[in-house]
């Protein structure tokens, strides 16, 4: 319905202005009944939905409507699958529709900076690229079905610890290139109703009064057409929020913050015209709701709750599979060990927390599934504590003693990581351990199915056949265990973040989480993958690994060209083969790395990735298009991504650690920097430059003259001494060492000669 928001606008009063400005409560915006605007309804996300009928809470402790408990963002992200993550997210909208809810708070598009985060299970990855493009996915589901998302928590949110206070330092180019990338990619291809703006401050400045973040970023840079609420208690200054573009402020502040918006409009501190411009962007998506609204919608329970399952079959990751211990046969004593599989962890703490429509249980489902085999199911720990209890040990080793195989279930306690606290090591509880290391003693045929939200060390891993990461696997996971486990589907998930050795080898452990109420990202942009591939530090497993049942061949790489301008695109195919016995899932990854630059660049980043779906013996083409910033980094002096101009790999491989084939290209800047020389310019750089270098040659030489250095041999050890000092010389440095020979007045005439070619050259290109 067509409306004239503008007009409406001036029909309302100051206090009605600032009264839209805020919640009505937890989780209903205000409405204005004289003019016909309704109050909306905003719920928890990403994986499902927390919506509250009766007490309300932001950290997931009081109960919520029945709604599908999906994969969390961790498993979504490992299935690289753009379309079924968008599927999810048509689920989700459906089941918003159905609860009458008007946007769902998430996804959630942080970069996983340390594997400690206690948050991490609610992102996708340690990579923006595919963090932005599995967040788009699930935000272009959610919205076609007419319902909006919340994408958050923007920006910088990384950690869990002192999230409310601490401020995030971070330079301009990594966070360009790493952290607000995330969004970036998310907002321009999804275009989000909502942003969530976080509750840290970066660098200096909240985020909910960070107007070159709210403002001049996100809506002017990126073209963010919705509305920027804050996350839940997020404001500072309520004022100060609106002028840098914060337009709504969850949950209600009791009439706090409407009051100070109208104070500061009064006193001329805020202008009216700002305000109006956030009531505007509001109601734009209030009526967009509105208009989008589907009276009676039901969903089908039992279909999401497949879906549930087919999603979290693609989100785990076979991590280890000597022998083929896996598939396991549906026959002969299978001891299912540990009291997950009957009390699995399906889900992460906080307020994401949601009450499933059903749960499956994994112990009945691997029972449904291999009704020839006996089950001997033991407990091995007692979940609500890390003590080892040796009878249950015992009774473990017992039944492992005398299956064939063992297959145990471990991981983390919901206690071990959740909203709010960040982890501080990387172990699995004592009692799990010991548990793996004595099933071990009596049975080699040992499989591990792991629990978790995010990396974990494992010293153990020596002793086990099998390995699969189970993740947080939704309502489903038991049925999605059950399938891989005995090879109805072969696992097709690879990992969304690098798993290290030991936390000590993570980019950021010097510098997590910080002191005080400061943490900086002195790692710069070597976050994941970009820094272990830098240092050559093997990580457990690498970003991007993952296994299957089956194997695939790679071949046929081609590049359109072989050279091209950045305002172009390239096409780039290869042929991927299924040349083992079953059907499977290939994800195909990537790569580009800069073969010539002179800045400092990761090894490689992923610009790209397709999953494809494979027959025994059948073979795809699958292609990938990129453009400029496939090849760009950001440059910090011209505030823009930039190409150097030159010689790029491309790598297409299995994962992070295992490239199969490379290719190049040239690609050429067609955005010339505007270069200058003054006094401190070095002689080096002056050399380097082809067309400044004979100029500067020749000055040199005529300084020289009659110096010491100017019969010297040019093989002798003294001129490439000579020649090495002179590189990093400021050509200052030549009035003060040759005073006779090159004056102060001989060098401002050079510096005008180099500046007035340069301006020359430039103009000509500009041309
Ligand atoms: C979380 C958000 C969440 C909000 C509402 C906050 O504490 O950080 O992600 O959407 O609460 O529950």
């Amino acid at each position: 319905m067509k409306r004239n928001i503008k007009h409406l606008i001036e029909k309302m009063t100051l206090e009605e202005k600032a009264s839209l400005c805020s919640g009505l409560n937890f989780w209903e915006l205000k409405g204005i009944a004289r003019l016909g605007i309704p109050s909306i309804f905003v719920t928890d996300g990403p994986h499902g939905l927390r919506k509250q009928q009766q007490s309300a809470d932001h950290l997931g402790l009081n109960d919520s409507v029945p709604a599908t408990c999906f994969p969390s963002a961790v498993g979504l992200a490992s299935t690289w699958n753009r379309s079924l993550i968008e599927k999810v997210g048509t689920a989700l909208g459906e089941e918003c529709q159905a609860e009458n809810v008007a946007i769902l708070l998430g996804p959630g598009a942080n970069i996983k900076r340390s594997p400690l985060c206690g948050r991490n299970f609610e992102y996708f990855s340690e990579d923006p690229y595919l963090s932005s493009e599995l967040a788009a996915s699930h935000i272009t589901g959610v919205q076609s079905e007419g319902v909006g998302t919340s994408l958050k928590h923007f920006a910088v949110n990384n950690q869990e610890h002192r999230r409310m206070s601490v401020d995030a330092i971070v330079d301009e180019r990594t966070l360009r290139e790493i952290y607000l990338a995330s969004f970036e990619n998310t907002v321009k291809k999804a275009q989000p109703w909502t942003v969530m703006c976080s509750y840290n401050k970066v660098n200096g400045t909240y985020a909910s009064e960070n107007k070159t973040l709210l403002t001049d970023i996100l809506k002017d840079e990126w073209g963010f057409e919705g509305f920027v609420v804050s996350d839940w208690g997020a404001v500072n200054e309520r004022a100060k929020g609106v002028e840098a573009g914060l337009d709504l402020e969850m949950p209600s502040s009791n009439g706090i913050g409407d009051k100070k918006i109208i104070e500061a409009v009064k006193s001329g501190k805020l202008s009216e015209h700002t305000l109006d411009r956030t009531v505007e962007k509001l109601l734009n998506i209030i009526f967009m709701a509105v208009d989008n609204k589907k009276e009676n919608a039901v969903y089908d329970k039992e279909e999401h709750h497949h879906l549930a399952r087919e999603v979290a079959r693609e989100s785990m990751v076979l991590l280890k599979n000597e022998d083929q211990i896996l598939p396991l046969k549906k026959e002969g004593n299978i001891a299912i060990i540990g009291e997950f599989a009957v009390r699995p962890r399906y889900q992460g703490g906080g307020s994401s927390h949601i009450k499933p429509t059903k749960l499956d249980n994994i112990f009945d489902e691997i029972e449904k599934s291999a009704s020839n085999a006996n089950l001997l199911f033991s407990q091995g720990y007692d979940l609500k504590t890390d003590l080892i209890d040796d009878k249950l040990l015992e009774e473990a080793k017992d039944a492992a003693a005398r299956s064939d195989v063992a297959i145990l279930f471990v991981g983390l306690p919901d206690r071990y990581e959740s909203e709010g606290y960040d982890r501080e090591h990387l172990r699995i509880p004592d009692n799990h351990r010991i548990l793996i290391e004595a099933v071990s003693n009596v049975q080699p045929n040992l499989v591990v199915v792991l629990s978790n939200g995010a990396p974990i060390e494992m010293p153990w891993l020596g002793k086990v056949k099998g390995l699969l990461e189970g993740y947080l696997g939704g309502q489903a996971l038991g049925g999605a265990i059950a399938d891989l486990l005995f090879g109805i589907e072969s696992p097709s998930g690879k990992l969304a973040e690098t798993f290290p050795k030991e936390l000590r080898h993570n980019p950021s452990y010097l510098n997590f989480p910080g002191e005080g109420d400061k943490v900086e990202y002195k790692e710069g942009i070597f976050v994941g993958y970009r820094y272990y591939d830098a240092k050559a530090i093997e990580p457990l497993f690498p970003f991007g690994y993952g296994l299957s049942y089956t194997s695939f061949d790679y071949s046929n790489l081609k590049i359109e060209k072989s050279e091209m301008d950045d305002t172009e695109t390239v096409q780039v195919t290869v042929t991927v083969k299924n040349t083992g016995e079953v059907v499977g899932k290939e994800i195909v990854q990537l790569y580009v790395r800069d073969v010539e630059g002179t800045v400092i660049r990761p090894e490689k980043e992923l610009k790209g990735f397709e999953k494809v779906d494979l027959q025994p013996g059948e073979e795809k083409d699958v292609t990938f298009i990129l453009d400029k910033r496939a090849f760009a980094y950001y440059n910090v002096d011209i505030h823009d991504w930039h190409v150097e101009s030159g010689l790029f790999e491309v790598l297409v491989g299995k994962s992070s650690a295992e490239i199969i084939l490379r290719g190049s290209i040239k690609v050429n800047s067609t955005v010339t920097i505007k270069k200058s020389v003054h006094r401190n310019t070095t002689i080096g750089d002056l050399i380097a430059d082809p067309i400044l270098s004979p100029i500067v040659q020749e000055t040199l030489t005529r300084a020289n003259e009659g110096g010491p250095f100017a019969n010297m041999s040019e093989d002798s050890d003294s001129f490439e001494m000579f020649q090495a000092m002179m590189k990093f010389m400021p050509l200052r440095a030549m009035v003060a060492f040759n005073p006779d020979k090159f004056t102060e007045d001989m060098l401002n005439a050079l510096l005008m000669q180099l500046n007035e070619v340069l301006d020359n050259v430039q103009e000509e290109v500009a041309l």
